[in-house]
Parts: C-alpha cells; sequence; structure tokens
C-alpha cells in the first residue's frame, strides 16, 4: 500500500542518519591516535590515558592460589582463584548485597570493616584449614609465613586516582555511594586497615580496574606469543586498557614523584578511559537525538563516545528516534487501522503506560531482539513490543520500520567500537610485527602482496571483550570487522590478523592475575 511504501521510506530516511562511513571512521581513528599520544603525555585530556602501574601480562603459565574482591555498584563479590598454570584455572564465589545504609555511611570505616567481614567469613567458608592454621599460629605466638599469605586483587569500580599498584585516592563516589569521609583517601589502605584488624592472612596487593582485569584475565587463558594486546568492556558503559610501551607514558615516567613500578618490561598497561574520546566532537557523529539524550543526561558533554555505543544509551537512542517520528501526526508508524494478528483485524495501540513514553524506556538488549529478527513477519519483534512495552496489535510493516532504526544504531555503536580498536592496533606499531615482514613493504609504500596466506599463531593480535553488548548484539564483531576492513593501514591483511575473544570473569581471575604480577614487584 501506499501507507507501507512512505513508511519504509521514512525508516530509510532515518537509519541513513545513523550511517558513519569509511571517511568519518578514518577521520575518528586519526583523532583518536592524536588524543591517545596526547593522553600519555599531559594530564586533563579527553582519553585519560592513566597508567595502571601493571607492567605484564600472563602467558597462561602462571600458578597459585589468590583471591580477589570487587566494590562496583550493589553488590561485594569475594573470591578465590587457584591457577593452574596451563591456561585454565578454578574460582570459588561468593557475593553479599551492600546494606543501603552503608553505602552513605558517616566514616569510611564502617563500609569497609563490613567488606573485611565478608573476606572472613568467605575464608572461613572456603579455606578452613588454612585459616585455622593462620589462627593457630597466631595464638602460639608465631608468624604466619609470606607463601601463607593470600594476595588480594581489589576490583573497585569508582574514580581513582592511582598513584602505586595497590595505592589509589578516591576522587568521588558515585552509582549512589556517598561517604564523604573516603574522599581523597587510598582504599586500599582503608580496606587493608579492616582486614588486619580481624587479623585475617590476606594482603591487597592490587587496585584493579575493571578493563585491566578483563586484558589480564583474556591474556591467561587465550595465549599467544605477545599476550593479549587490549581489554575492552561494552556492557553498561565502554572502556579498554592496552599494553603500551613504557617510555611513551612520559606524564608516568617524567613525574618526580611517582609511585614504585617495575620498569623491567619495558611496558605498562595503559586505562584509555575511552567513554570520553572525543568530547568536543570532532569527528564523532550527531544526530538529533545524540544531541537530545545528552542534553537530558546528568553529565551533558561528557562521556561522548560511551553515549553513542554503550548498553546504557542504546535503547535510549532508538527511543528518541521513535518518538521523534510519533511526534510528527503525518508519519505513518504506529498508525495502522487494519494490522492483521493472529487473524483479527485490529487498530494499532500504544497504551498510556508504555515505556516508550519515559527517558530510558528503551532497553538495549530491545535492539539485540531487532538485529536478530530477520522473519518476514518480524513476530519476536511484534511480540516484544506487545509484551514488554505495551505497543499493541504492531503490523509486520511497523516493526520493520523499527528494526531498519535499531539496526542502524547498533551497527553505528559496533563501528565506532572498531575505532578505538583499530586506533590501539595502528598507534602500537602490533601489525608492523609480522613474521612476514609486511609492515616494512607497506613503510616503503609498496603494497603487501595481495596473497591470502592465513595468519599464524605469532601473527595474531589478541583482544579480550567483556559485557551484553558485544556478547549478545548479533553480529556485533562482524560490523566491528567490516569497519576493520575500511580502516587505512588495516585492510582485510589486518582485519584477520585480529583475534576477538570474550573474556570472563575479569574481576576474578584478572584481578588475581594483577596480585600475582603486584606480588612479584612489592
Ligand atoms: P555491566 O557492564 O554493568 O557489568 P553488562 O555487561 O551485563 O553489565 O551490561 C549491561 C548493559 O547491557 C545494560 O545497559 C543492558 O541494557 C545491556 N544489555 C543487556 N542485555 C543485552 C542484550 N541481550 N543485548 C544488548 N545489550 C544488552
Amino acid at each position: 500500500t501506499e501507507r507501507s511504501m512512505a513508511l519504509a521510506e521514512q525508516a530509510k530516511r532515518v537509519a541513513a542518519e545513523f550511517d558513519f562511513g569509511l571517511d568519518a571512521v578514518n577521520k575518528a581513528v586519526r583523532e583518536f591516535i592524536r588524543e591517545m599520544n596526547e593522553g600519555l603525555q599531559k594530564e586533563g585530556t579527553e582519553l585519560s590515558q592513566i597508567p595502571t602501574y601493571v607492567t605484564a601480562v600472563p602467558n597462561g603459565t602462571e600458578k597459585g592460589l589468590y583471591m580477589a574482591v570487587d566494590l562496583g555498584g550493589t553488590n561485594f563479590r569475594v573470591c578465590s582463584i587457584q591457577l593452574h598454570g596451563n591456561t585454565t584455572f578454578s574460582l570459588t564465589q561468593s557475593k553479599v548485597a551492600i546494606p543501603r545504609e552503608l553505602m552513605v555511611a558517616q566514616t569510611a570505616k564502617e563500609l569497609f570493616s563490613f567488606l573485611a567481614k565478608q573476606i572472613e567469613t568467605f575464608l572461613k567458608t572456603h579455606h578452613g584449614d588454612h585459616y585455622a592454621g593462620h589462627i593457630k599460629r597466631r595464638e602460639t605466638g608465631g608468624i604466619t609465613k609470606d607463601e601463607e599469605i593470600f594476595n588480594l586483587g581489589f576490583t573497585f569500580s569508582f574514580p581513582v586516582n592511582q598513584v602505586g599498584i595497590n595505592k589509589g585516592l578516591l576522587m568521588r563516589w558515585t552509582k549512589g555511594f556517598d561517604i564523604a569521609d573516603a574522599v581523597g583517601k587510598d582504599v586500599c589502605a582503608l580496606l587493608q586497615e579492616e582486614i588486619d584488624a580481624l587479623h585475617l592472612p590476606v594482603r591487597v596487593a592490587a587496585l584493579v580496574n575493571d578493563t585491566v582485569g578483563t586484558l589480564m584475565a583474556r591474556s591467561y587463558t587465550s595465549p599467544g606469543k605477545t599476550g593479549t594486546l587490549l581489554g575492552a568492556i561494552f556492557g553498561t558503559g565502554t572502556n579498554g586498557a592496552y599494553v603500551e610501551k613504557l617510555d611513551k607514558v612520559t606524564k608516568l615516567t617524567q613525574k618526580k614523584d611517582a609511585g614504585e613500578y617495575d620498569k623491567s618490561t619495558g611496558e605498562m598497561i595503559v586505562n584509555t578511559e575511552w567513554g570520553s574520546f572525543d568530547n568536543s566532537l570532532r569527528t564523532l557523529p550527531n544526530t538529533p537525538y545524540d544531541i537530545e539524550l545528552d542534553e537530558k543526561s546528568v553529565n551533558p558533554g561528557i562521556q561522548m563516545f560511551e553515549k553513542r555505543v554503550s548498553g546504557m544509551f542504546l535503547g535510549e537512542i532508538l527511543r528518541l528516534a521513535l518518538v521523534g517520528l510519533l511526534k510528527d501526526p503525518t508519519f505513518p508508524l504506529f498508525r495502522d487501522e487494519n494490522s492483521a494478528q493472529n487473524d483479527v483485524h485490529s487498530t494499532t495501540q500504544i497504551h498510556d503506560t508504555s515505556p516508550i513514553w519515559k527517558q530510558w524506556g528503551i532497553d538495549t538488549s530491545f535492539l539485540s531482539i531487532c538485529a536478530g529478527d530477520n522473519s518476514p513477519g518480524h513476530r519476536m519483534i511484534r511480540q516484544t513490543l506487545d509484551k514488554d512495552y505495551a505497543i499493541s496489535a504492531v503490523s509486520a510493516e511497523d516493526a520493520e520500520a523499527v528494526r531498519a532504526i535499531a539496526a542502524a544504531i547498533g551497527r553505528r555503536a559496533a563501528r565506532l567500537s572498531a575505532v578505538a580498536i583499530a586506533a590501539i592496533v595502528l598507534e602500537t606499531g602490533r601489525l608492523e610485527s609480522s613474521s612476514k615482514g609486511t609492515a616494512t613493504t607497506e613503510k616503503e609504500g609498496i603494497e603487501p602482496p595481495r596473497g591470502e596466506v592465513e595468519p599464524t599463531e605469532d601473527d595474531v593480535i589478541d583482544i579480550g571483550v567483556d559485557g551484553s553488548l558485544v556478547e549478545f548484539y548479533p553480529n556485533f564483531e562482524e560490523h566491528i570487522r567490516e569497519a576493520l576492513r575500511e580502516i587505512e593501514g588495516i585492510g582485510d591483511q589486518g582485519e584477520k590478523r585480529v583475534r576477538i575473544g570474550i573474556a570472563k570473569d575479569g574481576s576474578g581471575v584478572g584481578a588475581a592475575l594483577i596480585a600475582l604480577v603486584a606480588g612479584r614487584v612489592g
């Protein structure tokens, strides 16, 4: 019908607003590399490029028993990790909700003594023998041997100014926490004090950022000749940490009061904080929906990359695009008076209770449903709109229009993700270290041979990823790869060398590995 033609036409137009083409992608990669270098040299730049004091990635042969704790939001996780030294590990964990009153306690001590008590309970429950031995020796005046003390990695997902591998000053609380007394203090010391008050055989060996944990976990479980290059998260938020040459991290190496770190590897893991890439919008795409989302956010003008890429925001971009269309009375979406459902002709209805009218009303998992339902009738999409979004009797044409717009938003997010990945691959020069010497010919301006040789294990550039978006959005990796092939300096050959794999348990095994690396130095 004329209506459905017009609808398809309009949906295509809106979807096209989310195009992020070859030239735009390449321009953004160049800007990303520029911001990476700037961030390595000075403070207060768009990419924070935080030195993590972690100077090596594991190769899968690491062994031992470690502990890890994770304070990131609503829960506190405690775990112990046995590294078997053959790329495998076993993990034991417990999880407790943080009582609301402790999130806003008067003193830091109230929260951290609660955390220490959870560690004590965990030790008694899961490492009773070890713990009892330690208590017995204490009572008889003996000292617990160094090798009997658990090294612990502390994943703390709030902004900290890291000044050593196990030292970081809390800059501010987020996510509903508010304990003024803790701000400016070293969170590792706060935890260690309470652990010591309970006489636990535990040493807070490392302060861990979750992206660094992802990188370490992947490097242990998927060892290659050079180890994993990059750990990246595409979940509620997005961020990445990568292995940088130490002598490029001049804002650390030339700092007079920098904490101790191991210089022997010549490398350091850098936490990019890429959610704030290009906050000044030199190269990021910017549709009317992006502008509206930002204006109505709690932090306008910041985390601009994250607002186009991560799970927290993609559903909202779709919602704004759809609501924008629905405000136009001439626009045919959801105005089908004769849509057939179960052979009963009925009128599409957006019920007053529909979350589509409320900020954050559409979850990013809906984009995954759209991308996964290419069936002609789009049954899954229509069902979900009915069940979860109180929009009933949606026609197949309307569902197709929603799908087209959602797919464009998801594809753009993946192509932006490729910008970050490509920039890091190019800036670190990993493509130049090839057993086939591809890059030398490239440097001389000669096209590398187009021979279709599969990359050898040595040529693999390994990337560990985590987060619901990359894990569950259909073909997210394929969209990333498509963009990688379009990027100057990567191309078909480079894209083939990039291996992307899910890294699970970053805040468990990853934190344990950082505690291990830290223990070697400290
Ligand atoms: P976190 O990053 O908080 O550790 P996740 O990796 O699970 O946790 O990411 C949660 C985010 O992922 C939420 O913003 C949610 O909307 C989004 N999400 C959840 N399920 C899916 C899905 N199936 N497809 C795409 N995004 C999803």
